[in-house]
This record gives C-alpha cells, sequence and structure tokens, in this order.
C-alpha cells in the first residue's frame, strides 16, 4: 500500500490510498484501503491517517478514525497513534502484527508507527518512555 498525506495553504487535509491487496488473499477480499476509517481518514479540523501492512487489523479497530478521533479529544499525534496500536495489539488475533500507520495533523506535524518487529525506528520525541517498554511499537 502506497499512503498520500497532504496539507495545503488553506488547511485542507487529505489522504489518498493505493494498494495492490495482499498476496493470497480470499477471492471478494477488499482490504482496509479503500474502506475509510480503516486504512485512511482525513478530518480537516484534526488529522490525516494513512494504513499499510495487515489490513484485518485496521479494519477491526477501526484503525485510521480511532487515530483522528483521539486527536480531537486532544492527544498529540504520536500518542494517538501509539495508543491505537496498543489497541490493536490487545486484541487476540495470532497475527496481530504487520500493520504500519502514517499520519499528518492540522499543524503539519506528522509521524509514524509500526508493529512490524522488522521496522527500523528512531525516537522523535520526549516523554515518550512509557511506550519504548512495548517491543510492539515503533515510532518513525
Ligand atoms: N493493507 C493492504 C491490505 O490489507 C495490504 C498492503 O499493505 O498492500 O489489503
Amino acid at each position: 500500500t502506497v499512503n498520500f498525506l497532504a496539507l495545503d495553504r488553506e488547511g485542507n487535509l487529505a489522504c489518498g490510498v493505493s494498494t495492490s491487496g495482499w498476496y493470497c488473499k480470499y477471492p471478494g477480499r477488499i482490504g482496509d484501503s479503500p474502506i475509510i476509517g480503516a486504512g485512511n481518514y482525513a478530518d480537516s479540523r484534526f488529522a490525516a491517517v494513512g494504513c499499510t501492512g495487515r489490513g484485518e487489523l485496521a479494519m477491526r479497530i477501526p484503525a485510521a478514525y480511532t487515530v483522528v478521533v483521539r486527536v480531537q479529544r486532544g492527544e498529540s499525534l504520536i500518542n494517538a497513534l501509539c495508543q491505537t496500536m496498543q489497541d490493536i495489539n490487545k486484541l487476540e488475533d495470532p497475527y496481530a502484527t504487520g500493520l504500519s500507520m502514517v499520519a499528518l495533523d492540522k499543524d503539519g506535524n506528522h509521524a509514524a508507527v509500526s508493529n512490524r518487529p522488522d521496522t527500523t525506528y528512531v525516537w522523535l520525541e520526549e516523554g515518550m518512555d512509557s511506550y519504548q517498554e512495548s517491543p510492539r511499537i515503533y515510532v518513525a
């Protein structure tokens, strides 16, 4: 999946998602990318979010909308991403890894989070120590 997040000069946020789908997928599976709120969501008042990876996880929460709602409630972008990923990691799903999310807020802040163990990550913000204890959240 390729995610495009944009903020224009007038403050409009947009999200575009293109996916090849999941290999070996069940016939008829559409994945999270075309489902507004799961694989993508944008609200110019708050944030835009796109997901890639195991779409079932994004569909179950639904992930992109949850991040935006958390920002609406006053959480920072990175906190909203990490809290949503924690929700995903608590799903009783044997395949509950392999989802990544990227987000952009109305002020132009951007962040990404993944629960893929092979994701290279760096910490961009101070005060995120609590998440470092989680082996399944990687922040870029
Ligand atoms: N998110 C997509 C899906 O689940 C897979 C991908 O990232 O390409 O269909």
